[in-house]
């Protein structure tokens, strides 16, 4: 395909793109894709799962794009968009810190043409033309069960530690948790906190504080990725109570597995990030082409008042008896778990 002048200067100016024209036919000389991602703290998600996954799509469509991490910075996040939707990007996945600083980059990506789609979390008050994602509140569902399966019916005090505020997905995790355990006649809510921008450290902190507070009896953690959930076990572990008292997670991390492997974690939910990535690169690349995307559902941004097409996927309760399901996945390896218990 002919490379244009204009795309030839974005591939000199990055070094990752060389062989986008090359294998790219029409396509890749159309358009380019940009991805900002928010963070390295909050989960390893991200840099281990969703870069690889993401780039692994796009080259084997041969299409354009860049892919960078806002690193916890809203205003990095603002940086990068500007920089990508100068050096050409016609289609920005976004995965927001916040809804409200991911809302002034779409609507500055609209003024200039370029179609947004949110990932993985929904900008509420934004205006993306689409949106792929997990179905968040199954997530919680799965959480919910999760703890439940762990702790039998018996009285139970729950300590609820959910995730940033600011993360509209962390709201929908909550509120699949609760519509589990609140309707568990024995079980009692005792605590329940957000944890700031998924911060581990805060997690641990904020547990400790609750733990102190309960005068060491909660019997259950309502933990929502595994980072947190991690906080909760080290906490626990100065108690002597971990492994006796059931921690939940999320993202099936190599930690996580680890900690249900030896018995300190209840379940992490299993979400196959490939999935995920697949789905929103191939929704971008028809985008691109200015065609439609495939969607499966629609889904409510209240705060914009409007129903954002959707593809939304389906996560996976995983626990020590099908810890195997996620390495048979390729998800992460057997090495990796260094131990053999499964
Ligand atoms: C994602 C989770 C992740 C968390 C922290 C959520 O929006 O859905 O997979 O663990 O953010 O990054």
């Amino acid at each position: 395909a002919a490379v244009t002048a204009a795309a030839a200067l974005t591939l000199t100016a990055c070094g990752d793109d060389k062989k986008d024209g090359a294998s790219g036919g029409d396509a890749a000389a159309k358009g380019k894709i940009g991805v900002i991602l928010p963070d390295t703290k909050s989960s390893v998600r991200y840099e281990s799962f969703d870069r690889p996954f993401l780039e692994q799509s796009f080259k084997a469509a041969g299409v354009k794009y860049d892919i960078q991490n806002a690193e916890g910075s809203t205003q990095r996040f603002q940086t990068i968009a500007d920089q990508m939707i100068t050096n050409g990007v016609t289609v920005l996945i976004v995965d927001g810190l916040d809804s409200n600083s991911a809302a002034a980059v779409q609507r500055k990506a609209q003024q200039q043409g370029v179609k947004t789609i949110d990932y993985d979390r929904l900008t509420l008050g934004g205006v993306s033309d689409y949106y792929v994602s997990f179905d968040n509140v199954k997530v919680g569902e799965e959480l919910g069960k999760g703890l439940q399966k762990c702790l039998g019916d018996k009285q139970a005090n729950i300590a609820y530690l959910n995730g940033a505020p600011t993360d509209n997905n962390a709201t929908l995790f909550a509120q699949g948790a609760h519509s589990v355990l609140d309707k568990v006649g024995t079980y009692k809510k005792v605590a329940e906190q957000a944890v700031p921008d998924w911060d581990n450290q805060k997690a641990a902190t904020i547990f400790e504080q609750m733990l102190t507070q309960q005068g060491g009896k909660i019997d259950g953690v309502l933990a929502a990725n595994d980072g947190v959930g991690n906080a909760a076990i080290s906490i626990l572990k100065k108690n002597s109570q971990a492994g006796k008292v059931p921690v939940t997670g999320q993202d099936a991390t190599v930690q996580g597995l680890q900690n249900i492997l030896d018995g300190t974690q209840c379940m992490t939910v299993y979400k196959p990030v490939k999935q995920e990535a697949d789905a929103v690169a191939k929704l971008a690349i028809d985008v691109m082409k200015g065609q439609k995307g495939e969607t499966n559902g629609t889904t409510k941004d209240a705060q914009g008042k409007r129903d954002v097409p959707s593809v939304l996927l389906t996560p996976i309760g995983v626990f020590k008896d099908n810890v195997k399901q996620v390495v048979t996945d390729g998800f992460v390896k057997k090495d990796e778990l260094c131990k053999g218990a499964y």
